[in-house]
């Protein structure tokens, strides 16, 4: 059991420990059967393993003629013809060719293909320009996958490369993890739904878009999003209501210590157990984690670009790790910075950063205005540039970790 930190004691955990925390707290989801076709993004339950030889026969590789082994300035008489799904009725008989197109299966009795470019075509019979030697042209049987052998094994994600190799190696449907459903809530007075006129100190809902996108984008199934006005009764029976029916709940705003921050006493009197709050992170400090039974509820700060940063690197692992991904973490990697950072002495920095080529290699460059409101850092930006917390002013050159976004 850990402890929940508080950050109104002045207690912040690091990233790496607020991932630890997280990953401790999951449970990871039952598996379900789906057509591959709705598999896209899906994460694998269950090792795929090819239900037969990939290519299923040996085909030819080139459009030309299937023969057996020939020298160049054999002359042979064509004798019909092989097509993709339409195979040579007959054997090939010594010393004739069959014409055959890209893919289609070698006629018994041809042990090469001959490339039409290579020959010359005449009245009743081909001439070889070129010796002909066994598999010259010939792609053998399972020499793509093997019958029975490992394609792809449980914790994969399924991209459209992953579907084709899987549907290639037999499969029609596939074990995947339940999506996970996610509640998103934006709590605050001043929000109003996308496209409506704005009143006195009012602002545009943009939270909910962001994270329902993002949650769709790690795999999950987004319900319908709330507004959630900063009163204490309704934020109290919105996330009683998204406890009901979510997997995980995202709440933006109203993690803070404001009077109208009313998210955490509602999630206190609702049962659900604070795992922490505060990050020594910049944007992102008051994020708030927390759990009810297998039920995980991220408190994400209202700030459009800090609902993001801490989106991707706290609730998108979780999301990952609940549909048992092998690698729930982003892969981080390390480049060059491209500019001067000046360091946060107290909190990590998560940077917004465009990547750019120069002749040592790649360059982090933040992108644009890094303030937590400055929605548009987000816009084009190739990666998290993580910049430890310390004095100073950190010089372009130096070596900086990066971690994709989760939504680049
Ligand atoms: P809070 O975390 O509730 O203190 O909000 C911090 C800042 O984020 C304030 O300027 C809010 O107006 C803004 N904000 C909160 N929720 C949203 C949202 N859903 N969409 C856009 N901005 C928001
Ligand atoms: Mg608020």
């Amino acid at each position: 059991m850990t402890s929940g930190a508080t950050h109104a004691s002045g207690e912040l955990i690091s990233i790496e420990e607020a991932r630890r925390r997280i990953l401790e707290t999951v449970r990871p989801l039952e598996a379900e059967t789906v057509p591959v076709a709705e598999a896209l993004a899906r994460v694998l339950a269950a090792d795929v393993a090819a239900t037969g030889d990939v290519p299923p026969f040996a085909a030819s590789a080139m459009d030309g003629y299937a023969l057996a082994e020939a020298r160049a300035g054999d002359s042979l008489p064509v004798r019909g013809e092989a097509r993709a799904g339409a195979p040579s009725r007959s054997p090939l008989s010594p010393g004739t060719a069959v014409r055959i197109s890209t893919g289609a299966e070698l006629p018994d009795g041809a042990a090469a293909v001959v490339r039409q470019e290579d020959v010359e075509v005449g009245e009743s019979a081909i001439t070889l320009m070129v010796d002909v030697r066994a598999g010259d042209n010939v792609r053998p049987a399972g020499e793509v996958m093997r019958a029975g052998s490992a394609v792809l094994a449980a914790g994969a994600r399924l991209g459209p490369a992953e579907l084709a190799a899987i549907v290639a190696a037999g499969a029609g449907s596939v074990r995947v993890a339940r999506r996970p459903r996610v509640a998103v809530l934006c709590t605050g007075d001043e929000l109003r739904a996308p496209g409506e006129p704005l009143g006195e100190g009012e602002i545009h809902n943009s939270n909910a878009p962001m994270l329902r996108g993002l949650a769709a984008l790690g795999g999950a199934e987004p319900l319908p999003s709330a507004i959630l006005p900063d009163d204490r009764a309704v934020t109290e029976a919105g996330l009683a209501a998204a406890l009901e029916a979510a997997d995980v709940v995202l709440v933006s705003g109203g993690v803070s210590v404001g009077p109208h921050d009313h998210v955490k006493p509602a999630l206190a009197a609702l049962g659900v157990r604070q795992v922490f709050w505060g990050v020594a992170l910049q944007p992102g400090k008051p994020t708030w984690f927390g759990a009810r039974g297998d039920a995980l509820v991220f408190g994400l700060p209202g700030n459009p670009v800090s609902a993001a940063v801490t989106y991707a690197l706290f609730a998108a692992p979780a999301l990952a790790a609940l549909q048992g991904a092998a690698q729930p973490l982003p892969p981080r990697r390390t480049v060059h910075l491209g500019a001067q950072v000046r360091r946060n002495p107290a909190r990590e920095q998560a940077l917004r950063v465009r990547l750019e080529h120069g002749p040592e290699g790649e360059l982090a460059f933040p992108n644009g205005p890094q303030a937590s409101h400055h929605i548009t850092s987000l816009l084009g930006a190739d990666a998290l540039a993580l910049i430890p917390r310390g004095e100073g002013t950190l010089q372009p050159g130096q070596p900086v970790a990066i971690e994709p976004t989760a939504w680049s």
